[in-house]
């Protein structure tokens, strides 16, 4: 079979290398891929944003499945588009992509259909929004509405930061249209972590937990990045959840895609606050995560070709899905400065100095004049599997000693509380 992989970061090489262990995929390609993609197939450069671009890709070259990894070419009905070319494609269509696209749309499904989340109110003008936050608590979180790639939400504490962020997203458009309409939303405490499942719409099967890592200095200090580094499973998951998660949150989730009629095929990534054994939804995305994906992919002993294609054909409760024992670390090895202004095209080294059991997933890289360079905040992915959690975070620290590039910069804590 011929597989497309759409898109080019760390996520999109974990599954293409999932894909590539499938005795059924015969060639890889990938739009437009990265340096590590191209060790495992053919890199077509192109946008990830241009519908007809690979549309016309995917008939000349009759593509038998198109994986889509990135939120945005969802959100811009590729997933339709590929379909109504007689093709198939992993990856939910327009409708059920608005799921992550607009916060105001998701939160709306998630009243009508029961889903538990926090209190909101959705608005399109600045001074109604400042006269709702008088209705609201502090600390208050405000969401811009449309995609904003990690920026769109800010906590605020008192009603001065309030009304200046608002100024800022609604009127100042310092989130390009994102934030013309707003959520204002009740601060949840809890512990934060997120659920991965693959769906076709009928049925849904939740990968194993993985533990994100977000801000960027050790000890959960400094601003928000892209991620720092996942362990799976996530150690910190209160036990017992599972039943309560299916009962709470995924039944009245396949109904919902049911009651609106979403053809939602593909993965679906909940981001969750628990507290005493309660879950509540923070945010539905439509694809993997990145970097969770890197090590969850590693545990799976199934064949991911089999499952994606179950999902596209709507037949996912005929394969089977099972995962390893195993625990799995994920190491971002990131340019210094990100997730502010960061050098880009600095040379890596040693990475072919590492041991055979570890897996170096590409992010942030590209060739230059026949040398491996940096080209992004979050370069590399170190990943290994250990028998338990210090034994696969010994691995991924050692080899965090070995390859190296000016200003690298790594968490030292991934994994830990
Ligand atoms: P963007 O749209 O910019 O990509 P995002 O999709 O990452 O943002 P969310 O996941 O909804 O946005 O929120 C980002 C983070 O903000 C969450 O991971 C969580 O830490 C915090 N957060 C969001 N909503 C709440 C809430 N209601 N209470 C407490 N914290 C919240």
């Amino acid at each position: 079979m011929k597989v497309l992989v759409i898109g080019s970061g760390g996520r999109e090489h974990a599954i293409a290398y999932k894909l590539k262990q499938s005795p059924k995929v015969t060639e890889l390609y990938a739009i437009p891929g990265n340096p590590g993609i191209a060790s495992l197939g053919t890199c077509v450069p192109g946008s990830v944003e241009d519908n007809k671009f690979i549309v016309d890709f995917i008939q000349k070259n009759q593509i038998d499945l198109t994986v889509i990894g990135p939120e945005v070419p969802l959100c811009n009905g590729l997933a339709d588009d590929i379909e109504k070319a007689g093709y198939k494609a992993f990856g939910p269509q327009k409708k059920a992509a608005t799921l992550e696209g607009s916060k105001a749309f998701s939160k709306d499904f998630m009243v009508r259909h029961h889903i538990p989340t926090a209190k909101y109110v959705e608005v399109t003008d600045f001074e109604k929004a400042c006269k709702e936050v008088d209705h609201f608590d502090f600390p208050l979180v405000i969401k811009a509405d449309g995609l904003a790639a990690g920026k769109g939400v800010v906590i605020v504490e008192n009603k001065e930061d309030a009304i200046s962020t608002l100024k800022d997203m609604m009127v100042d458009g310092a989130l390009d249209g994102a934030g013309s309409k707003v959520v204002l939303e009740e601060f949840l405490t809890g512990f934060e972590c997120s659920l991965l499942c693959f769906t076709d719409g009928k049925t849904i099967v939740p990968m194993v937990s993985a533990k994100d890592h977000k801000q960027i200095f050790d000890g959960n200090k400094g601003p928000n990045t892209g991620g720092m580094g996942t362990v799976s499973p996530n150690p910190f998951l209160p036990e017992g959840m599972d039943e309560v998660l299916k009962k709470d949150i995924l039944d009245p989730f396949m109904q919902g895609l049911k009651d609106d009629q979403m053809d939602y095929r593909g993965v679906v990534f909940i981001g969750l606050m628990i507290e005493n054994n309660q879950a509540k939804v923070l945010e539905f995305n439509v694809r993997f995560g990145d970097p969770e994906t890197q090590s969850i992919l590693l545990r799976l002993e199934s064949d991911l070709y089999e499952i994606m294609d179950a999902c596209a054909t709507y037949t996912l409760d005929q394969v089977e899905v099972k995962w390893s024992d195993d625990h799995v670390a994920c190491l971002v090895l990131a340019s210094g400065g990100y997730p502010g202004k960061y050098d880009k095209g600095i040379e890596i080294k040693n990475i072919d100095k590492v041991s055979e059991d570890i897996v170096v997933f590409h992010a942030g890289t590209a060739l230059k004049d026949g040398k491996l360079v940096t080209n992004g905040g979050r370069v590399l992915n170190v990943c290994a599997r250990g028998a338990n959690l210090q034994e696969a975070l010994a691995k991924v620290y050692e080899t965090a000693t070995i390859i190296t590039f000016d200003g690298m910069y790594y968490r030292h804590d991934i994994g830990l509380r």
